[in-house]
Parts: structure tokens; sequence; C-alpha cells
């Protein structure tokens, strides 16, 4: 068996590789996606011991959760899994807006029930702030929804530290989900050491920087448009990026193992990451990050990593 870690002050247990399922019916997000490959994600991970899935509303819209309660009534018995979910996301006449009063949060964990087909999500994120509603407010709704057991952990994501510290002034906040990964590091500065204070578990997202950080790439590759967007795999930074990518290389043989999974076994070692979601498109990448498991970094390989992205 995998082993699995409490989640922070959560009484959920997670295997620490978990698997982000934006790529699971995210027809929104990626374009192709083909929904059995997508269920076929989730199959894989259940198969090998992943337990911690992460979906929202907004994948899809609807598509990954529906997906995977899918794959979830073909093994009859979700006692074993922890299923985090997300809203906020409110679709109105001409686009989307994000809405956190007490009764749309409410309205969307229902809904996210029925899709899911289970009568409690073990993990619950409020996916994005809003402008008007008072953040305890919000979290207080979760916190009512936590009492009557339809939720098991309250979760935030995408809140900027003040927002977070408004947040949990009842102390009711979990979880945080933000953006972070060895390119991107502002979490460091402010949200990281919150959530290390206050006994919040913070999960990065984008954690293989949407590939970048796997060692795949190399500068003469044609780009996909959707990631050509993205400012680090943009011109000089682009090649930047992949020579201190390539800088871990050498760690990696040495371990016989990926760039990926040495990054991922870099993230656990930092205070307050106790679970990891890297995303995939194909059942061997799921696979391949869970071999994190097997990679210990010594004390100097993890300063080095550190430095070279500094
Ligand atoms: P990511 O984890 O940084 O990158 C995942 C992508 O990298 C995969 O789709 C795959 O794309 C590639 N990849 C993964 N493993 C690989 C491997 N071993 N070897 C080679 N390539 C590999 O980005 P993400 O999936 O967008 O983010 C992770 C999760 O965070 C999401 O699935 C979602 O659940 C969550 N998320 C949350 C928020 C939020 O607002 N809270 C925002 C974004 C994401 P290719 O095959 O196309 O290269």
């Amino acid at each position: 068996m995998v082993k699995q870690i409490k989640l922070g002050r959560t009484d959920l247990y997670v295997c620490p590789i978990g698997l982000g399922t934006n790529a699971v019916g995210g027809h929104n997000l990626f374009p192709n996606l083909n929904e059995e490959v997508g269920k076929d994600l989730v199959r894989t991970a259940l198969d090998h011991g992943i337990n911690f899935l992460d979906t929202a509303f907004f994948y899809g819209p609807k598509r990954s959760e529906e997906l995977i309660s899918e794959v979830i009534k073909e093994r009859g018995n979700r006692t074993e899994l922890v299923i985090a979910t997300k809203g906020s996301h409110k679709f109105v006449e001409g686009g989307v807006v994000n809405d956190n009063s007490p009764a749309y949060l409410k309205q969307s964990v229902e809904d996210s029930l029925k899709r899911l087909q289970t009568d409690y999500i073990d993990l619950y994120y409020i996916h994005y702030p809003d402008n008007e509603t008072p953040k305890a407010e919000a979290v207080g709704a979760l916190k009512e929804l936590k009492d009557q057991g339809k939720i098991r952990a309250i979760g935030v994501s995408n809140f900027s530290l003040e927002q977070l510290k408004e947040a949990n002034q009842d102390g009711y906040v979990d979880v945080f989900q933000g953006k972070y990964n060895l390119l991107e590091r502002e979490a460091e500065k402010e949200l990281l050491p919150y959530t290390a204070a206050n006994n919040i578990s913070f999960i990065p997202y984008f954690p293989l920087a949407s590939g970048l950080l796997t060692g795949k790439y190399t500068k003469d590759m044609k780009i996909d448009d959707s990631l050509a967007k993205k400012p680090h795999f943009q011109g000089e930074a682009f090649v930047r990026n992949l020579e201190k990518v390539e800088q871990l290389r050498a760690i990696a043989e040495a371990k016989e193992t990926e760039i990926a999974n040495v990054i991922l076994a870099w993230y656990l070692t930092r205070e307050s990451i106790d679970a990891l979601i890297p995303g995939a498109k194909r059942a061997d990448q799921v696979l391949s990050n869970l071999r994190t498991l097997d990679v210990l970094l010594t004390e100097d390989e993890i300063n080095e990593i550190d430095r070279v992205f500094r």
C-alpha cells in the first residue's frame, strides 16, 4: 500500500502525490480532451494507490466532477478517497463572475454533491475570492456545511494574504491552494510563512509549471499554442528556465529518476506542503509522478535545487 499522510490539521489521510484533474473533462481549459482518456487517468491513479483527487465545478464546467463520479461508481466504494472540489464561479450573461455569498456557496456544494454522486465532499475550496463578500462570512457558510457533515474540511484558493487572514479570523481555514512552483516562488514571501505559522496545509497548483519543469522541453521544440501564451514559455525567459531545469538532470540521473520527481520531492520538503496535485494528460505521467514517493533528497540537494531556482 502507498503511504498516506495526514493533511495538515484535517482528519484526511492522503497519498502525498494526488491527481490534479483539470484535464479530466476540462474542455474549457484544454482543447480536444478525450473524456475516456480522462477517466483512465483517474482509474490509473486509483489503481495505484493515489486516493487524493483535485477537481472543481469550473473544470468542464461540471464535466470533471461528473467523469470522476463515473469512475468512482465503477469501484462501488469511495470511503478511501479524498475528493477535493471547488466553487465560486458563476456563469452569467456575457461571462463568468465569482460569487462567495453564503447562499451561492451552499448551493454550489449541493450541486457538486449531486454531480459527484456522494453525500459528503472531503475538502471544499472557495475557488476564487469575490469583491463583495466578507471573507469570514464566506468561510462561515462552509463551517456550517462542515458541522452538518456535508464537507469534511475547508479550503480557500487564490486568496491574497490579507484575504486569507480575514478568511481565517475564526481559525476555520484548513487548506490553502495557491500558485507555487520553482519558477513562480512569490508564495514564499508571505503565504507560505502564514500557512506554516497557522497550521494550514498549502497545496501548490501548477507544481510542474504546466510541464516545463519536467525536463521534457528543449529550446527548439514547437510549443503548443495554449502554453506559448504563458510567460515562462516565452523568449529569453524560456531559454533561461530550460537551463535551470537542466541543472537538475545530474541529481535525477544519480537517483535513477526523472527531473519531475526531483522537483515534486523538493516541494514536499517545504514547511506546510503536505501533498501535491500534479496534473496529467496521459496515464504514464500519473505513474511517473507517483514515483516521487521513492525519492529522498539530501540536505545538500535540497539547498542546491533552491539555489538553482533562486
Ligand atoms: P501542472 O501540474 O504544473 O502540469 C501538469 C501538466 O504537465 C500535465 O497536464 C502534462 O501536460 C504535464 N506532465 C505532468 N506530469 C508529467 C510527467 N511526468 N512527464 C511529462 N509531462 C508531465 O499543472 P496543472 O495540471 O494545470 O495544475 C495541477 C492541478 O492544480 C490541476 O490539475 C488542478 O487540479 C489544480 N489547479 C488549481 C488552480 C486553482 O485556481 N486553484 C489553478 C490551476 C490548477 P502535457 O502532457 O500537456 O505536457
